[in-house]
């Protein structure tokens, strides 16, 4: 008998209805309209529903299915490791092959001088692991005054307590508040906070703005400094040029540690095989998760560089952290398999020189000029489409227009993510050029159907 039973779509809704609480989904509103989409197979860059329809998944999963569905490889990466050793600890002086391989693969790729590997299984993991080896290295530091953390407003970085209260949602903070000690500075948001800037003189006042927070915080005080090279989930935030030159700067002048957030980032996603790579970061720290099994199986790693690695195996003695999970061996397997086939397939590299570029000119083409498009912005395989709200009349609340939007792709048979009013874009690293102009195409008639139901022309 097949593990999951066969059953009608409704019932399926009705059932999930009962027993299933959603992230991120307001329950009454998920009753309004009719319940939830049962997603029952994938296929390449598609997935199909309980109802029938199949959507060409523009957001890979959530940001994560880089390799696209249905892959072989790593179903028997997986399944192999299943059968040898379904699951071991890292604790007490034991280990495993497979993730003692994808640690030294990753560090192979990761930034100079970002050798240790710790895993968990999520990127949310991944920063709390961060933010208490943060503390504990300014501890054994003898500076036990620094545990102020800094990052921006629209970050993502989880939701644990910690990765909450690091991003910068305001919903989230509404939800459950902040730490203490956790601070937010302006993004490098050009659309939002510097349109009258050319974007150089923009970026420059973004990291300004991270000079003038460590200062009003008192520098002394202020630890670590936690940002995603382009902010994914916020809304695809790209940084202008003379952003992260500046802010490394800053971080430096006032010895505060750089946390570079690569979950969404990671693995080609910008096209160079981190978001590091992209900006020329140096940090302290990467956390990544997602594409690291393609989304596959769960896992998630924080990599620590050099300094903090030191004194905490120096000073630090028998680390008082861990998890269940840390270094699962079947979906370390799955991430060694994953690794390998964005190298032997030439992904990263296709993403820079041919598909990410396709991708822009196609969405630069539909949009130029369109009377509901504010911005086009990207970089690699990760772009939005911010609609512009000053165009609607009366202005509609922040998110409507997104939000129709949306919904309209999903009728038009294009799975997108409305972040406010900004449509992203994050398909799968596979994605072929044919699938690139079905997915522009329907993002375009969804767009052009909401301007029509609005009156913009
Ligand atoms: N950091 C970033 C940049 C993310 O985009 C996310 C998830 N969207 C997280 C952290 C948290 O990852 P997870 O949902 O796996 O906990």
């Amino acid at each position: 008998m097949p593990p999951i039973p066969e059953r009608a779509s409704a019932e399926w809704r009705r059932f999930d209805a009962d027993h299933l609480i959603h992230p991120f989904t307001d329950p009454l509103a998920l009753a309004a309209g009719g319940g939830t989409r049962v997603v029952t197979r994938g296929e390449g860059v598609y997935v199909f529903d309980s109802d029938g329809n199949r959507l060409l998944d523009g957001l890979a999963g959530l940001w994560c299915v880089a390799l696209g569905y249905g892959r072989s490889e790593l179903i028997g990466a997986a399944e192999r490791q299943l059968r040898a050793l379904p699951y071991y600890s890292s604790f007490f002086h034991t280990t495993t092959t497979p993730a003692i391989e994808l640690a030294r693969l990753l560090c192979e790729r990761t930034p100079p001088g970002l050798d240790r590997v710790f895993f968990g299984c999520s990127g949310s993991e991944s920063i709390d692991t961060v933010v208490r080896m943060i503390w504990n290295y300014w501890d054994l530091e003898d500076q036990p005054r620094k545990r102020i953390l800094l990052s921006r407003e629209f970050a993502y970085h989880g939701s644990t307590v910690a990765g909450a209260s690091l991003g910068g949602m305001s919903n989230m903070h509404a939800m459950s508040g902040v730490l203490a000690g956790v601070a937010h500075v302006m993004p490098p948001y050009a659309y939002r906070y510097g349109r009258d800037e050319t974007p150089e003189a923009f970026g420059r006042r973004a990291a300004d703005a991270v000079e003038e927070r460590i200062l009003a915080l008192d520098p002394e005080r202020v630890a670590a400094f936690f940002a995603e090279p382009v902010q994914g989930a916020g809304g695809v935030i790209v940084p202008p040029e003379s952003y992260w030159p500046r802010v490394q700067e800053i971080c430096r002048r006032y010895d505060v540690l750089l946390v570079a957030d690569e979950v969404i980032c990671g693995f080609g996603r910008t096209g160079q095989w981190f978001g590091c790579d992209a900006f020329e970061i140096r940090p302290d720290f990467i956390t990544v998760a997602k594409a690291i099994t393609s989304g596959y199986l769960p896992l998630s790693a924080a990599v620590v560089g050099e300094r903090v690695a030191r004194t905490l195996e120096r000073k630090g003695g028998r680390l008082a952290h861990g998890y269940t999970y840390s270094g699962h061996p079947a979906p370390c397997a799955v991430g060694v398999a994953t690794l390998r086939i964005l190298a032997a397939e030439g992904l990263v590299e296709r993403t820079r020189e041919e598909t990410g570029p396709y991708l822009e000119r196609c969405l630069r083409e539909a949009f130029a000029g369109h009377p509901l498009v504010g911005e086009v912005r990207g970089v690699g395989l990760l772009w939005a489409v911010e609609l512009d709200r000053d165009a609607a009349s009366p202005l509609p609340p922040e998110g409507e227009l997104g939000l129709r939007c949306l919904a309209h792709c999903f009728d038009n048979g294009v799975v997108l993510r409305a972040v406010r009013d900004a449509l992203c874009f994050c398909p799968p690293l596979v994605i072929r050029r044919s699938e690139i102009d079905e997915m522009v195409e329907k993002a375009k008639k969804s767009i052009d159907r909401t301007a029509a139901e609005i009156g913009v022309a």
